[in-house]
């Protein structure tokens, strides 16, 4: 897809009114005419309650169908209207991509008794108990869905840890023991080993526990129409079993299909690492990238606005990389907490948006703003014009001026069509470059269509131009009449 654009369509605070699918069936048509050609769309399971986001992960197969945690449909809706939903986005053009959680599953329909040991929460591969009997939520029989879709019960042998022994009512990092057991291998080394993230830490290497989870895919893939696949927390499951599940659904769904992985990490060779194992078959989020915008939007004036790509998997892997500003994880008072400042996001949307690599993806949050007790505005109609520019003008080669550290630039040369694209970012004062954006365009006049600057600029007979920016934002620019209009 030539200048895709993803929207992550929901933020932790996503209102659980049950309108959600509604709305966004409601919506499919206004957002293909936006400009988004893709949506990720929440986990769809039922979790812990009406009030979950998604990734407690309860039941595979209740998409908002039975009466478990005392409610049918989910945060978002019924199974009926998510289906809805997706009909319609497709419909539209747009692809969407299922939200799937496999590393944990969470609010088990009862306790179990079995052996394990402590670890070390800062090294899973250090014992610190002798093994004894804890009591632990890990059964999981489903009782209300009565084996419809499946008949997989979950017992404590189908996981490798869990934190709370409900006998003592301790809380640590228990490694479930048993015949075969251990930490899953090819997950991130952080903490020695980095199976275990949170909740009833699923067993990738048991192979009932994978062909349950190959069969969950494809039912839920069958059952709503979906197109793509976000895997939830890779780091922390073995990279050969998401290898070989997408491997799967490429064979029986086509190569078409689309694969895209979350590993949090700021180690770029981490990422690389984990393209690798896959064998090239997902994309990952530039999560690198997110902190160099981080990093940017909170040094301001210290920050080398020159190295804004280094050690980015964009930078690296550009046509594996699904660059981002923010996400509900990094919104405020959530776990990965590291919200850009407000100064910079129009800047570090011109560098996802107005770049040659990466594929774009757009939070709802940034979008629509966040809810709750502390609502944070969003920026839509910013975000509106910015993809109106993406899709018109953001073409062809790439002309950089990183030039200085608190001022960089570049051309979209757009070849051919209307108008070249100028953009230019000062994160330090207000400042002007000279950049050129070729003879033919000589005595033509270029608009900013950031609207922040009235004054015009009129190109040279060496088809230069003196464009303006600042302090501390982005302008971008084309003519003022493209040849299309005129
Ligand atoms: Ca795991």
């Amino acid at each position: 897809m030539i200048n895709g654009v993803l929207f992550q369509t929901f933020e932790w605070e996503t209102e659980a009114d049950g309108n959600f699918y509604k709305n966004l069936k409601n919506d499919a048509k206004n957002l293909a005419e936006i400009g988004f050609t893709a949506v990720w769309i929440p986990p769809a399971y039922k979790g812990a309650s009406v009030f979950d986001v998604g990734y407690t992960a309860y039941d595979y197969y209740d998409l908002g169908e039975f009466d478990v945690h005392n409610t049918v449909r989910t945060k978002y809706g019924t199974k009926e209207e998510l289906i809805a939903a997706i009909k319609a986005l497709r419909t539209e053009g747009i692809s969407v991509y299922g939200d799937l959680v496999y590393n944990h599953k969470g609010s088990a329909d009862y306790t179990e008794k079995f052996m394990a040991v402590e670890v070390d929460q800062f090294d899973r591969n250090k014992v610190i108990s002798q093994p004894y009997k804890i009591e632990a939520w890990t059964g999981f029989d489903f009782p209300q869905r009565n084996n419809k879709y499946s008949d997989f019960k979950w017992h404590y042998y189908h996981f490798d840890g869990i934190d709370y022994d409900v006998k003592s009512g301790k809380r640590a990092i228990y490694k479930i023991l048993g015949e075969n057991k251990d930490w899953d291998q090819k997950v991130s080394n952080e903490m020695g080993n980095y199976d275990y993230l949170m909740n009833a830490d699923i067993d990738h290497e048991h192979p009932d526990v994978r062909r349950e989870l190959f069969k969950a895919t494809e039912w839920f893939i069958d059952t709503t129409g979906i197109n793509g696949i976000r895997y939830d927390a890779i780091k922390h499951i073995n990279a050969d079993f998401i290898k070989e599940l997408s491997k799967y659904i490429t064979k029986k769904y086509g190569d078409k299909f689309y694969f895209l992985g979350e590993y949090w990490a700021i180690d770029e060779g981490m990422i690389e690492n984990y393209i690798d194992q896959t064998e090239f078959r997902i994309d990952l989020f530039d999560v690198p990238l997110h902190f160099n915008f981080k990093n940017a939007s909170m040094d301001g004036n210290n920050y080398d606005m020159r190295k804004i790509f280094d050690n980015t998997l964009t930078s690296i892997h550009p046509d594996k990389s699904v660059t981002f500003v923010d996400n509900h994880d990094t919104q405020p008072g959530q776990s990965l907490e590291s919200f850009i400042e407000p100064w910079f996001k129009e800047i570090a949307y011109a560098l996802i948006l107005f770049r040659k690599s990466g594929y774009p993806c757009i939070f709802a949050g940034d979008y629509y703003g966040i809810g709750g007790e502390n609502p944070i505005a969003g920026h839509k109609e910013m975000l509106d014009n910015m993809l109106y520019i993406r899709k018109k003008y953001a073409y062809g080669e790439e002309i950089d001026y990183f030039n200085e550290p608190q001022l960089i630039g570049w051309i979209r040369k757009n070849e051919n069509n209307n108008s070249p694209l100028v953009v230019l970012i000062s994160t330090g004062d207000k400042n002007e470059m000279k950049m050129n954006v070729g003879e033919e365009f000589s005595k033509k006049v270029f608009v900013d269509k950031s609207g922040k600057n009235v004054d015009e600029v009129v190109i040279d007979e060496n088809g230069d131009g003196l464009f303006t920016v600042g302090p501390g934002a982005v302008t971008y620019w084309t003519l003022k009449e493209s040849l299309e209009d005129s």
